[in-house]
């Protein structure tokens, strides 16, 4: 694999499912048995605060409440170990990947763990409610809102994703339906760079057709073989 170096890896619900935090499920829209329009719009969140704060409340306990598996730390491991460029983007809003060693993490839909001020701009790092209406830290009013990228809103660090992205000589999507944009783009940009593609998943997804290679099961099996092949230096892809 010595052709190798530059490694871009997108992550989804899917790797944080052995954990115990339920995916998205893209089929019927619905999260945690409630509409996406619900709790994950800004019009959702003007329409009804509280249950949207509340939602996220639970997520961020539920978040707190569960551990990183093996595919979380396999990724560490990786970060630890890979030499060359690396970038783990993640749709998660969970911070198992950090607690699972990995340093090189990007949240592109922000994070259940950290609140953001709509009247100072600023983030805090948050573990408690925001359904009271707590003050900012920093300004003093009460305007906090989860700091997570709802659909209808731009995801985080795009263009540092889409350098990330023209320089890889390898991409790899794991836990993840390929059904929410700009996310499900990444492969076929990948491609265009000319990087090598690979899928891991526990059951083809609406991308895989654009993957050199697909490997279909539980991301707790198949990430760490993967990552013990990469750093073992065999070829695939
Ligand atoms: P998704 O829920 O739409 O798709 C999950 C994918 O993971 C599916 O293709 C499924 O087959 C696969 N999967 C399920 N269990 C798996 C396992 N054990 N091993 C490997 N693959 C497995 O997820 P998405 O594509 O990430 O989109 C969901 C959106 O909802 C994201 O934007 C994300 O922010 C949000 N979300 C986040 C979390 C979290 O932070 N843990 C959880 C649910 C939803």
């Amino acid at each position: 694999m010595s052709d190798i170096r530059n490694i871009v890896i997108l992550t989804g619900a899917g790797i944080s499912a052995e954990s115990g935090l339920r995916t998205f499920r893209a089929e019927d829209g619905l999260w945690e048995e409630h509409p996406v329009e619900e709790v994950a719009t800004p019009e959702g969140f003007r329409r009804d605060p509280a249950l949207v704060q509340r939602f996220y409340d639970e997520r961020r306990a539920g978040v707190q409440a569960v551990q990183p598996n093996a595919a979380h730390e396999a990724l560490g491991r990786l970060d630890r170990e890979w030499s060359g460029e690396l970038l783990i983007v993640t749709q998660n809003i969970d911070d198992l990947h950090e607690r699972g060693g990995a340093r090189r993490v990007l949240h592109m839909h922000g994070e259940a763990l950290s609140a953001w001020c709509t009247s100072c701009d600023a983030r805090h790092r948050w573990e408690t409610t925001l359904l009271d209406g707590p003050p900012c830290p920093a300004c003093g009013q009460a305007s906090m809102r989860p700091d997570i990228v709802w659909f209808g809103e731009m995801p985080y660090r795009m263009g540092e994703i889409f350098h990330a992205l023209s320089r890889a000589d390898l991409f790899v999507s794991i836990g993840t339906s390929g059904a929410v944009y700009p996310a499900a783009g990444f492969v076929q940009h990948a491609r265009e760079s000319g990087a090598r593609t690979l899928e891991l998943n526990l059951e083809e997804s609406l991308g895989s057709r654009m993957f050199a290679e697909t490997r279909l099961g539980r991301a707790s099996e198949l990430v760490p073989r993967w990552v013990d092949e990469l750093l073992r230096g065999l070829q695939h892809g």
